[in-house]
């Protein structure tokens, strides 16, 4: 596995928090442009979804602008090239959603970071012509248009740990049946019958959550990713609630796996064997703890019918890791820097300073072994984030 094939695709954002559509334009037929931004944010941080509609301009590419109010810093985006000075925002258009024809809308989406109150920008514009003109004359006549009714939804609580968290997801906003915005759905080096999709009969919180049915076999894993740029640190740390419906095989499995640029490209995979979790490194294979009793022994089984809370510190600096299940830290889950038998001994046989570049949630199985499991309330930051 172990890349995520293709560029973030589908467009739907999931966190939670407030989410208010406005819309800019005069209310007069054929405005130059208008657009809905709908923000989802928690304490420090937000999403925008942001469509825009043209006017009756037809346009090859397309560049929006805007200005934030408050000290709203965007950190990543998709599906537009988004560049930010002072207060000012620029978003292009990208090779593939340039074309944008009379009364056509295109969405993209961003994350940021604010403190304060997190405003909606009300000056945009569209190829430099302000939304809030009438647009340039054109020799068509212009058709009739309706100016969206402005919309406030409120969706619920953010989840918990979103107070300091860059990523912070508990997949209430997610439209499709797929899981869009900032995560792929892929497998990269081989495809199988393994699936990832939208759940709204199991949650941890709200009404959805993302199953993943993995089969037994190597090509039949599947995983949703989503790229750790703009976290910010190459200290992470992260949280996620995981529902297992089989318990941890004696096979090798993993759940999760994350690139290493520092490692060749190679993951670095949370999973299990031997009947209880372990972490994998796939450039040497060492297993962490080591694989013998004494070593199993200080590793912990996964629950299964119930939601888990699976928690990890990667310091990348140090080459240390710690690993916490439902708030408690296991033993044989830690990187300490000194190398302990049955634990790291085998870990730090080789220099590791891991540095992370995505985050994948999913089934992989070495031996043939299958499970349907849920993740939901996906966190990653630079500090605890907690249960
Ligand atoms: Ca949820």
């Amino acid at each position: 596995m172990h890349r995520f094939a293709g560029a973030l695709a589908a467009f739907c954002l999931a966190a939670a928090g407030t989410a208010a559509v406005v819309v800019a334009g005069p209310a007069a037929a054929a405005p130059a442009c208008s657009v809905a931004y709908r923000a989802n944010q928690w304490q420090t941080g937000y999403t925008a979804d942001i469509a825009v509609t043209n006017g009756p301009t037809a346009a090859s590419s397309w560049t929006l602008t805007w200005h934030y109010a408050g000290n709203q810093t965007v950190t990543s985006a998709w599906n537009a090239a988004v560049a930010q000075t002072g207060n000012a925002v620029t978003a292009q258009s990208l090779s593939y959603n340039g074309a944008l024809p009379a009364g056509g809308s295109v969405s993209f989406g961003l994350q940021g970071t604010y403190s304060g109150t997190n405003a909606t920008p009300t000056d945009f514009a569209l190829n430099g012509v302000s939304c809030g003109d009438p647009a340039p004359p054109t020799s068509t006549t212009p058709t009739t248009t309706t100016t969206p009714t402005p919309t406030t939804t409120t969706s619920g609580p953010p989840p918990a740990g979103c107070t300091s968290a860059a990523i912070c997801d508990d997949f209430e906003q997610q439209t499709g049946s797929t899981p869009g915005g900032r995560w792929t759905v892929g497998a990269a080096n081989c495809t199988g019958t393994g699936t990832v999709a939208v759940d709204t009969a199991v949650a941890h919180s709200g009404s959805r959550s993302v199953k993943v049915t993995g089969q037994g076999g190597y090509c039949n894993h599947a995983f949703l990713g989503t790229s750790l740029t703009g976290v910010g640190s190459n200290h992470l740390f992260g949280r996620f609630w995981v529902r297992h419906t089989t318990p941890l095989p004696t096979g090798h499995v993993a759940f999760m796996a994350m690139r290493d640029t520092a490692d060749s490209g190679r993951d670095l995979r949370a999973g299990g064997q031997n009947r209880a979790l372990q972490w994998n490194r796939e450039s040497d294979d060492a297993t962490l703890p080591a694989q013998s009793p004494a070593g199993v022994a200080q590793s912990v089984p996964l629950a299964t019918g119930t939601w888990s809370c699976f928690e990890f510190e990667v310091d990348g600096a140090a080459g240390r890791l710690r690993t916490w299940l439902n708030s408690a830290e296991v033993a044989g889950l830690v990187v300490d820097g000194v190398p302990t038998p049955d634990i790291d001994q085998q870990w730090l046989a080789k220099s590791w300073r891991p540095a992370l570049s995505d985050l994948r949630l999913g089934w992989e199985s070495y031996a043939g072994d299958a499970d349907t499991l849920w993740f939901d309330d996906v966190a990653v930051g630079s500090s605890r984030i907690g249960c």
